[in-house]
């Protein structure tokens, strides 16, 4: 049986993929999941196999909790009960102001933002509770500094689905506490990932950078390495906290 395994939603780009590598580097077991970018994944796993690590790629949109559902049997197959769950796949629309977003819009962000991570903490709890004879385990929901400052250059849907994350952070580590799982976030700043291309910005971060207070972007791998360590058996007192990796900001 395998000591660490870990799942890392949306880990083929950006923050999932630099987490990814970090956790086969402390020893992990990896599974990325990714919803379409089948070779990002798949070169996610191979650089990891080629540095002696184990891993594997799963397609499964977090969007639907039949895909979450089957994932985590994926999982239980190939490697055993999950340790470590990392809720890091998130969507960013298109800069609109509130008074044009229409319902469809807005059940997109929240279903892979909100509901994704939701049932993705369901189906890890229901194995790492000891209250259902699991041995314990760690989670981190990746949120973001737009939860409390509101993202007011319009990006508020995307604020408020984080916020929803957030909100799920503290209810369910105080829910789970006294059945070995630990469950924390981290609020990423501006951070150089593809993302804010997808929010139709490709040079945000560089341009936004003057109003961080260090004065630059974050890299990917400076979350990965708080993810990491709010996972870790350094962090075994800490639940329900944040750790915000944005410059200052
Ligand atoms: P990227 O766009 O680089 O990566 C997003 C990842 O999420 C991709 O792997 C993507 O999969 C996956 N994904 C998106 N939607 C789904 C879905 N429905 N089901 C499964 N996987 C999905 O973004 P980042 O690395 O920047 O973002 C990672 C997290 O960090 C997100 O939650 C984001 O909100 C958060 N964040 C990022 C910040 C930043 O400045 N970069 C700031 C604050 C928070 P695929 O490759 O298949 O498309």
């Amino acid at each position: 049986m395998r000591d660490k395994v870990i799942l890392i939603t949306g880990g083929g780009r950006g923050i999932g993929a630099a987490t990814a590598v970090l956790a086969a580097e402390q020893g992990y077991t990896v599974c990325v999941s990714y919803r379409q970018n089948r070779d990002a994944a798949h070169a996610v796993v191979g650089d990891i196999e080629q540095r002696g690590g184990e891993a594997m790629a799963v397609a499964a949109d977090v969007a639907s909790e039949a895909d979450v559902v089957r994932l985590f049997e994926t999982l239980d197959r190939r490697f055993g009960p999950l340790t470590a769950l990392v809720n890091n796949a998130g969507i960013l629309e298109r800069q609109m102001r509130v008074e044009d977003m229409d319902a469809a819009r807005l059940a997109r962000i929240f279903a892979t933002n909100g509901t994704g991570s939701f049932v993705c903490a369901r189906e890890a709890i229901r194995r790492m509770s000891t209250r259902h004879g699991g041995k314990g385990g760690a989670i981190v929901n990746v949120s973001s500094v737009a939860a409390r400052l509101g993202a007011p250059d319009e990006y508020v849907d995307y604020a408020a689905s984080k916020a929803a994350i957030d909100a799920l952070t503290i209810g369910l580590s105080k829910e789970v506490a006294a059945e070995g799982i630990r469950v924390n976030a981290v609020r990423p700043g501006v951070i150089h990932t593809d993302i804010h291309a997808s929010g139709g910005e490709p040079g945000r971060v560089d341009r936004v950078k003057d109003a961080v207070p260090m004065k630059r972007g974050g890299q990917a791998a400076e979350v990965a390495n708080a993810i990491l360590w709010l996972l870790s058996e350094q962090a075994s007192y800490t639940t329900g906290a944040f750790i915000d990796v944005a410059g200052g900001r």
